[in-house]
């Protein structure tokens, strides 16, 4: 089996074990009735959903490679690497990303605070409702809760008006460094991937910076399809990726089918003119045993 005629691949998105709300089986049976090709399960700093989205991609005859979304901050800004094709039982990925995570319950403890200061009450236990994985408590939990609550209409708008930087939600966090990340992923023989580089609202400076930083420490791949990104934005990213000869991505960053504005597999292909990442990770996909 090869990649060389595969198009519909997601490598982007998230289940309960991080801030999405479907279980990693839910989420295969998606992308499969989706028309996905090729699937990759991306928690938030977190390896523990794995092995079920192997298992259940592997039942529904589903070809899958290991994902995980790291949280890294770079030049005081977060930035998010995409890790694909490693071996989720690495130790030093799994202690990395355990450290990496460590930080979000003191984090969430201050936000909580910062809440009840504009007269939220009770939001740690109330975002807590929302947590699959008690390591892994994040603002989209948060912002779950003060829609349920009635404070908000919706999730964006929690995020403008509480979550982001400024905001009475907000705290301050240090992330994994850009370096260590890269290393917990390409020793665990994976491949990283710049997640989102739209998102970040870097100068050309700025994106020049980290890109040379992440092609320095051995990064192969941006997205340049994803459901955070316009069409505009996937055509600039085509030709960065083009510029800086890096591999490129598709993936929808699905995290609920009530709050994501994407589908798993509902995306524009790459470019032509682009080297898709999967092509590089064709002795590290899980082929289901009827393609191989
Ligand atoms: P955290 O890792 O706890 O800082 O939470 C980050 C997550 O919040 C992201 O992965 C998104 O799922 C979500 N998020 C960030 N910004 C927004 C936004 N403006 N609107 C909706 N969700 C957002
Ligand atoms: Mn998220
Ligand atoms: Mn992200
Ligand atoms: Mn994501």
């Amino acid at each position: 089996m090869n990649t060389n005629l595969l198009t519909h691949a997601d490598l982007h998105c998230h289940s309960k074990v991080s801030d999405g709300t479907l279980e990693p089986e839910a989420l295969a049976a998606r992308a499969k009735a989706n028309g996905v090709e090729l699937w990759s399960l991306t928690d938030h700093d977190e390896v523990g959903g794995q092995q079920r989205a192997i298992n259940a991609a592997k039942a529904l005859g589903l070809p899958y490679v290991t994902g995980v979304e790291v949280s890294v901050t770079f030049a005081g800004r977060v930035v998010h690497i995409i890790g694909l094709g490693f071996d989720h039982q690495n130790p030093a990925l799994v202690a990395g990303l355990r450290a990496t995570r460590g930080g979000r319950e003191a984090r969430a403890r201050d936000m909580a605070a910062g809440l009840a200061q504009v007269g939220i009450k009770d939001a740690y236990e109330g975002a807590l409702k929302y947590v699959g994985n008690p390591e892994l408590i994040s603002r989209t939990h948060f912002a779950r809760f003060l829609v349920e609550s009635g404070h908000c209409q919706d999730v964006p708008e929690v995020f403008r008006r509480y979550l982001t930087e400024g905001k009475p939600g907000f705290v301050e966090h240090r992330w994994a460094r850009l370096g260590d990340a890269l290393r917990w992923i390409q020793e665990a023989g994976g491949l990283a991937v710049i997640a989102h580089p739209a998102r970040y609202g870097f100068t050309p400076t700025e994106e020049f910076a980290l890109i040379t930083d992440f092609i320095g420490h051995g990064g192969r791949g941006i997205e340049v399809v994803t459901g955070s990104h316009s069409d505009a934005e996937a055509a600039k990213y085509t030709e960065t990726a083009i510029e800086f000869d890096l591999l490129a991505s598709r993936g929808s960053d699905f995290h609920s089918p009530e709050e994501s504005r994407t589908d798993l597999g509902q995306l524009p292909s790459l470019s032509g003119r682009l080297r898709p990442v999967w092509m590089s990770l064709e002795d590290r996909i899980f082929w289901p045993s009827c393609l191989q």
